[in-house]
């Protein structure tokens, strides 16, 4: 474990520089409160500077040049760094955001995939011709949009950065990627991959700082031609007004409080075990978390028993601990906003079976640890079923029958993701095709693929990340139309 604190810089064309600022932020370890490393604390006139170097580039650099073969010979390069430098990057992630080493580990990897995926897609990006009357040859191309903007969450902070950066690059864009102020130092490190892969100056910046002052400086740059955002609803409903001065182009991925039904005809062992795991992996800390637990009331007091059976085997602690699979939240503040959740939830009457307060064991008392928690009983209107609490915090809501567990599933604002459980493939899908949401799983919860678009319904977002879909959200589309008639328009 990383005894003293590393003093780390950011990356702006190419050179690893302090804050113009001179201001610095202490990055502690959730776990235990220890400060783990000092990054600068950027501002509006770093985020200038950023802009400014990633405008060159992409107008005046030879990024611009640089052949689609090239560019995901670059990508691959950049998978190769991440995964020589696995153990490093884990670590920083568990003493940054808290999660325990092996869901670490398992990001990380998938984080060198999406950059081969995407490796692999530059070369692949193609337009088309069009028929058109006989007077014309008529075709598309794709171009690069230019300045990309890219702004993400503490949760999965390198994955979120390389589900941004791999699409972007592959298409020709440029970048300024904005982590989150609690976990900058996986994008910090990826800066020393980049430079080391043979990235060019000013292609890719990062700028650490918060998102009031840096994260609206960059949604709102008139430079900037495209904000990818990924974070809080609220926070995206702010991102996409700033954006809205030089109307650039925006993709949200956003919250949700997914619903994962469970029908009496399901798998019973494997069911309890995908609602555990859809709650409570990441601490709960997931935008598609399977925080709304529909279960068929046939079964339902029995799986909330099996549940509550299962929980001593969520062992929590510091990441870093062998056996840990619950690391802490990633700041006390969000775990005083998750207790919150916990009293409204005793308050409105939701039944307590088990969690809801910080553990007993006294060498967790420096970290920011919460029980992984369950409340029955719980009902549609209450607060902990409709808002997203972002921790190990799951609503059990019973339901009579089909009709009523979509009209429960769909009773939200968010739209991002949702689960099914039952034997009979035709009710499945038949729910699925009900369900107002961009990500559904059928017998299993969370699994996540880089070749399948990732994003939300409804106020879940708009736009997709990965897959096909993805590298569509960093590409212009150009027409070109050539006349072949020798004769004048002779319209005058
Ligand atoms: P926030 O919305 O608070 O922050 C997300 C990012 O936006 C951070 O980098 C943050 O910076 C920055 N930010 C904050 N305020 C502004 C602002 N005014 N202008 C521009 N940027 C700003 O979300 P969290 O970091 O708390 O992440 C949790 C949220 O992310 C949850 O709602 C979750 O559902 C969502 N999420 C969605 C995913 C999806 O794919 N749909 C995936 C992962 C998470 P800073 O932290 O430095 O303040």
């Amino acid at each position: 474990m990383a005894q003293q604190p590393r003093n780390y810089k950011m990356m702006i064309g190419g050179e690893f520089v302090t804050a113009a600022s001179g201001k610095t932020r202490e990055i502690r370890d959730p776990g235990n409160g220890h400060v783990v490393a000092i990054v600068p604390e950027g501002g509006k006139e770093d985020i200038d500077a950023a802009v400014g170097k990633a405008r060159q580039a992409f107008d005046h650099g030879p990024w611009k040049q640089t052949s689609a073969l090239d560019r995901g010979k670059l990508l691959f390069r950049i998978a190769d760094g991440i995964r020589a430098n696995a153990a490093k990057l884990a670590e920083l992630e568990v003493l940054s955001c808290g999660k325990p080493l092996a869901e670490a580990e398992y990001d990380i990897a998938d984080a060198a995939n999406c950059f081969e995926f995407y490796g692999g897609m530059a070369t692949k990006i193609h337009g088309e011709t069009m028929q058109v009357p006989a007077n014309s040859l008529s075709f598309v191309v794709r171009e690069p949009i230019g300045v990309c903007g890219q702004i993400v969450p503490w949760n999965y902070p390198l994955l979120m950065s390389s589900w941004k950066l791999a699409p972007a690059l592959a298409a020709g864009n440029t970048c300024v990627l904005k982590p989150s102020e609690l976990t900058p130092l996986t994008a910090l490190e990826l800066a020393s991959i980049l430079v080391e892969a043979g990235v060019p100056s000013g292609v890719v910046n990062i700028v650490t700082g918060p998102g009031p002052g840096c994260g609206d400086a960059l949604s709102a740059h008139p430079q900037v031609d495209k904000i990818a955002f990924t974070g809080g609803t609220a926070t995206g409903r702010h991102v996409m007004n700033a954006a809205a001065g030089n109307l650039k182009k925006v993709s949200l991925e956003l919250g949700g409080k997914n619903p994962n039904i469970v029908f009496a005809d399901a798998d019973f062992e494997a069911a309890v075990d995908g609602a555990l795991f859809g709650a409570f992996a990441n601490q709960g800390e997931v935008c598609s978390a399977g925080s709304r637990l529909l279960v068929d009331r046939k079964i339902h007091k029995k799986f909330v028993e099996a549940m509550v059976k299962k929980i001593p085997n969520i062992k929590v602690g510091h990441g870093m601990t062998p056996g840990v699979k619950m690391g802490p939240v990633v700041s006390r503040l969000h775990l005083e906003k998750i207790e919150g959740y916990v009293a409204s939830g005793i308050a409105e009457g939701a039944k307590l079976v088990c969690g809801g307060k910080r553990p007993s064991d006294k060498s967790l008392a420096g970290g920011n640890f919460i029980e992984p928690t369950i409340f029955d009983d719980v009902t549609p209107s209450m607060k902990i079923a409709r808002e997203e609490i972002f921790g190990p915090v799951l609503a059990v809501i019973p339901f009579d029958t089909e009709e009523e567990a979509i009209q429960i599933a769909n009773d939200t604002e968010y739209g991002l993701a949702a689960g099914v459980w039952s034997r009979d493939i035709n009710r499945a899908l038949r729910v699925v095709r009900e369900l107002r949401c961009g990500i559904t799983w059928i017998n299993t919860y969370h699994p996540t693929f880089n070749e399948m678009p990732w994003g939300g319904y409804k106020q879940s977002g708009t736009g997709r990340e990965l897959g096909l879909y993805g590298i569509e959200e960093y590409l212009e589309t150009k027409q070109v139309n050539i006349n072949l008639d020798e004769a004048p328009i002779a319209w005058y």
